[in-house]
């Protein structure tokens, strides 16, 4: 087989329609068969529970091609377990680990020639995601649900070098204590679009949401975790049970502990230390880390040393790290990475 003829540089983050996805359909209590289909379209009820009240999750992840030529997924057992937690907070059905990780290798396998290859910037995002298939119109949870899981190109996240973002503490909440922060669904992202559009209206490029329920702690932004570094080298990331556990940040706190000896703080972190730190940057499977270069409140800004030129240097070698485990230039935690074969 032959990669596809596609200009892998130049890509975005959009979707571009692969080969194969994977199906699997809950009926009757149980899961079927489940296996790769070429059709791309979605047939469901008018009145699926997905569409009436949002019964979703969703998860993300990518492939990548290493340094010698290797198809690799990057934790994909933790995808599986968080999609776990998101379908069990939704009344939904679980999936097994197994099956999850299977659909991952199929999936990538069925679509390899989409797969980018090493050094072009470019990843296979998988996106697996679970819904509420029957109809509901009595609130209560669907009976039937399909799992489905495709894989589209995307670009670099960087073109040109990863340049600091500005953002803005938002005047809108995420999530409530005791609510949904903590889990990958579509909900959390439905009530965000409001406020994203007025944060890039207003000439920002994300939010910061504070806790919702005294507006001193710093959460995350729509669709990614916090990492800060003090001016002393210490590594310094939010801990709060509204927040949605960030594969990607539990593996830099890994990486900044065993692979570069910093201390790490997983900790509340209140809005009142921000300016005292010296980088930030914002972890998601999309970018690994976008440096942050400035945060406004309310017109009062703070600007980190790092500066809106570069990634600070801590970040810069926390990013290197792990896209050198990724791409495997570095060598790996045991477990870390899955190849396809
Ligand atoms: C997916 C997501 C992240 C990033 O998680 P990764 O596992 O690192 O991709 C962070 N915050 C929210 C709200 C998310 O949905």
């Amino acid at each position: 087989m032959e990669k596809k003829n596609i200009d892998w540089g130049s890509l975005g983050f959009g979707y571009v329609k692969t080969d194969k996805r994977y199906v699997m359909n809950f009926k009757n209590g149980a899961w079927d068969e489940g296996g790769l289909i070429e059709d791309d379209m979605v047939t469901i009820s008018e009145c699926a529970g997905v569409l009436q009240y949002a019964q979703t999750a969703f998860e993300g992840l990518k492939a990548y091609t290493t340094e010698d030529g290797r198809t690799v997924t990057f934790r994909p057992d933790l995808n599986a377990e968080r999609l776990d937690q998101s379908c069990r907070r939704l009344e939904m059905p679980v999936l097994p680990e197994g099956t999850f990780l299977k659909a991952v290798d199929e999936v990538v396998k069925a679509n390899w020639a989409y797969v980018p290859p090493y050094g072009s910037g470019a990843t296979l995002y998988i996106r697996p995601y679970m819904f509420g298939s029957s109809p509901v119109i009595g609130v209560k949870p669907a009976e039937e649900y399909q799992f489905r899981m495709f894989a589209t190109p995307v670009g670099p996240y960087f073109k040109g070098g990863a340049k600091p973002i500005t953002i803005k503490v938002s005047d809108f909440d995420r999530a409530a204590p005791k609510g949904t922060g903590h889990i990958k669904g579509g909900l959390n992202y439905a009530m965000s679009l409001h406020a994203i559009v007025t944060a890039h209206n207003e000439g920002f490029d994300e939010n910061m949401y504070l806790d919702a329920a005294t507006r001193t702690k710093v959460e995350e932004t729509g669709g990614a975790n916090f990492l800060f570094v003090t001016k002393d080298g210490k590594v310094v990331t939010p801990q709060s049970d509204t927040i949605l556990p960030s594969i990607t940040r539990r593996s830099l706190v890994y990486v900044a502990q065993h692979y570069l000896g910093l201390t790490v703080e997983e900790r509340p972190v209140y809005f009142e230390e921000v300016k005292d730190f010296a980088e930030c940057g914002l972890c998601g499977t999309a970018a690994v880390i976008s440096p942050v270069g400035k945060v406004v409140d309310h017109g009062k800004e703070i600007c980190f040393p790092s500066g809106m030129e570069k990634m600070g240097p801590v970040t810069q070698k926390l990013y290197e790290t792990l896209t050198g485990i990724q791409m495997g230039r570095i060598e790996a935690p045991e477990g870390w990475i899955r190849e396809i074969q």
